[in-house]
């Protein structure tokens, strides 16, 4: 790609922001906020949101699910049927259109089951995993953190549902497990904590945390086990056993939830099993914030300069700037390309302190510059943003060296 042919802004000076991940992604032209807790994807936040997806869809895909996209309109008589119409919080934070009687959705437990109803009948059809990348619609009180708290957001959910409790459980740890592997493969270490199962559930959820300053949970965490507890759960605790936590701040970058029979029972999904007999579906519900957690990775990921995004979640994995009038900028770029480097080309018509300042704002995670005297000795110097390091490479060298520090 050339940057010429390429839509992003960056921008010199910018009014302070409410969080550090807003300020840094709309300052690089990530993002540009419509209002608060509301705004645009740009062709930089894309390609990332992009990248989280396709590691979040490998591996959902892994756990045996089947992906879907379902409306984001709802009527609102749905809500009613489940009963969480009644439930004051739940009513509070979904958006509606009153003369079509329309919700949007916050989230999809009621849509899901009633679609089974058509599909499940006996226990040959179960389990049944479906998922889908959505934008989700939340009346957000407090959207005062950027990425981390949208009025609008990018939402994974996936739904389980079983013929039994003890296969529901099964899944329920095997999903956890894979959760636990997309943070990682995210580049984010993440937490296992108990909570609440707020508007969802009356039993516990388990919640996956990463602990960040700026982090609007609290939890308590062994730091060994990498598990935990969300404070609103800790009167549960021993004194004793709470002692021996740590309490930390932290984002919920994703939650599970446990269902039971609670909506398959409202919605009347039942199966014949082997018997013959009808019994309840089983059902489990996972959420992963997408754009939450690029607003995360934005938060943990930067310096005075910008942006330090892991390249695996990078909007480019590189960047050549050539500073001379040779051809040799673009032959890197192509011969970068065609191994199949996702790398750009300040081609712009720029200073060159101008280039250099926007790509440590985007933070492209390596940065190629052919200069004068770079140019002398027949090197390119490299430098990675993550850890800052500088390199002169020969030439005939740059694309192995590259594929090296990727891999
Ligand atoms: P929170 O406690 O932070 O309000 P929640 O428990 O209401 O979140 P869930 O319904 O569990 O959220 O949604 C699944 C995931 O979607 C969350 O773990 C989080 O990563 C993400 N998410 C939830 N609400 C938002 C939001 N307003 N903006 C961005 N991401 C969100
Ligand atoms: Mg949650």
């Amino acid at each position: 790609m050339r940057l010429s042919n390429f839509y992003t802004k960056t921008r010199r000076s910018m009014a302070a922001q409410d969080s550090k991940n807003a300020y840094l992604l709309e300052k690089a032209g990530y993002i540009s906020q419509v209002a608060a807790g509301v705004y645009a994807f740009l062709p930089l936040a894309v390609r990332s949101l992009q990248k989280i997806e396709t590691i979040v869809r490998e591996e959902m895909n892994a756990l045996g699910g089947s992906e879907v996209i379902f409306s984001a309109l709802q009527p609102k008589s749905t809500w009613e049927k489940s009963g969480r119409w009644e439930d004051k919080n739940f009513r509070q934070i979904v958006y509606l259109d009153p003369e079509a009687d329309m919700t949007f959705g916050a989230t999809h437990e009621e849509p899901m089951t009633i679609a089974l109803k058509q599909s499940v009948q006996s226990y040959r059809d179960l389990p049944v995993i479906l998922f889908q990348f959505q934008t989700k619609f939340r009346k957000e009180l407090r959207a005062k953190s950027g990425l981390l708290r949208g009025r609008e957001f990018r939402m994974k959910d996936l739904y389980s549902f079983h013929p039994d409790e003890e296969s529901h459980h099964k899944f329920y740890e095997d999903a956890a497990k894979t959760y636990l592997k997309v943070f990682e493969r995210l580049g984010l270490d993440a937490y296992r904590v108990k909570a609440s199962g707020g508007v969802f559930t009356d039993e516990f959820s388990d919640e996956f945390q990463v602990i960040c300053e700026t982090g609007e949970d609290e939890i308590l965490v062994n730091h060994k086990t990498k598990t935990g507890f969300n404070k609103e759960v800790e009167d549960k605790l021993k004194e004793t056993d709470k002692k021996k936590l740590e309490r930390v701040k932290a984002i919920e970058v994703g939650n599970i939830f446990p269902l039971g029979t609670k909506y398959s029972d409202a919605f009347d999904l039942k199966y014949l099993d082997a018997s013959g007999d009808r019994q309840s579906v089983w059902m489990g519900s996972y959420g992963i914030g997408i754009s939450r957690l690029l607003g995360t990775l934005a938060e943990l990921f930067n310096d005075e300069h910008g942006l330090k995004l892991p390249s695996q979640v990078a909007p480019f994995e590189a960047v050549v700037i050539n500073l001379t009038s040779s051809k040799t900028g673009e032959k890197i770029y192509s011969d970068l390309t065609e191994q199949g480097v996702e790398v750009l080309l300040d081609d712009r018509d720029e200073m060159a302190g101008t280039k250099l300042v926007d790509a440590d704002l985007i933070g492209y995670p390596i940065r190629l510059v052919y200069s004068a005297k770079t140019a002398q000795d027949g090197k390119i110097e490299i430098k990675e943003r993550g850890s800052g390091k500088v390199t002169l490479v020969n030439l005939e060298d740059v694309v192995g060296r590259v594929q090296k520090l990727l891999s």
